[in-house]
């Protein structure tokens, strides 16, 4: 059976200080949680990762916002998939729009980054998701197809069978625009058909497929409550721990 997950992305926001100090709210709040049905990860920036790490427990789970294409040599700046799983990490995002679209992360780049993650133990929060005109010249559902086969198809089924997706309309990341329910059900629908037809069902019913985009408290409930959505990958929102404690305890 799939795992409900709710994730938070803090991308370049909080100093050392500060992460360490809402990584420490976040953990006492959800040890303090009477009734928690999803597994709770927060993905922060790298200088965070070992501090972070050393301040929560295993209830909490811990990711990188992103790895290096490469293991390890003259890459000055880039940071591998094994620095993050030392750190104690066990989670990275990958192909998160803001990479893909001022990093220019190409489905080549991202497949490479995911068969290194693997390598390492590491669970990939993969992103997948359209831009707004896309959305609106009607082709998001192909766009998101491709992503997933470009990137993705090229794993053995065990290998699919690892990952996490995370379904996030550009348009509606830090927008404050969020994916209707049904658009979000729709889509997640769809990339379960799509895992399916390469994989097979159990893997495709397998598959924990998240919703990202201006989630919060006040909607998170209704996107949960949809068949194929799996949870969130919450930006803005899990930068504060009520607002994200919010979500989590959405299902
Ligand atoms: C994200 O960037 O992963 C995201 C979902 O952001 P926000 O919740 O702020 O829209």
């Amino acid at each position: 059976m799939r795992k409900n997950i709710v994730a938070g992305n803090w991308k370049m926001n909080t100093t050392l200080a500060e992460g360490v100090g809402l990584a420490k709210d976040v953990n006492e709040a959800l040890k303090n949680a009477a009734d928690v049905k999803c597994d709770v990860v927060i993905c922060v920036p790298f200088t965070h990762l070992a501090p972070v790490a050393a301040v929560i427990d295993g209830k909490l789970g811990l990711g990188a916002e992103n790895c290096a294409d490469h293991v390890k040599g003259a890459y000055t700046g880039e940071v591998s998939a094994p620095m993050v799983a030392s750190t104690g990490a066990k989670y990275v995002i990958l192909g998160h729009s803001e990479r893909r679209q001022y990093y220019g992360e190409t489905s080549a780049i991202l497949k490479e980054k995911v068969n290194l993650a693997l390598a390492e133990n590491l669970t990939p929060i993969f992103c997948i998701g359209e831009v707004l005109e896309e959305r609106e010249n009607g082709t998001f559902l192909d766009v998101v197809t491709r992503q997933i086969r470009e990137a993705l198809f090229g794993l053995s089924a065990e290998d699919f069978g690892k990952l996490i997706l995370a379904y996030e309309p550009v348009w509606a990341i830090g927008t404050g625009k969020t994916a209707t329910a049904d658009q979000a059900q729709e889509m997640h629908a769809h990339i379960r058909g799509v895992i399916a037809e390469k994989y097979g069902k159990e893997v495709a019913d397998n598959c924990s497929i998240l919703y990202g985009g201006s989630c919060k408290p006040s909607n998170a409930k209704e996107l949960f409550a949809k068949a194929d959505v799996d949870g969130g990958l919450i930006g803005g929102a899990a930068l504060d721990a009520a607002s994200f404690m919010g979500i989590v305890t959405a299902f």
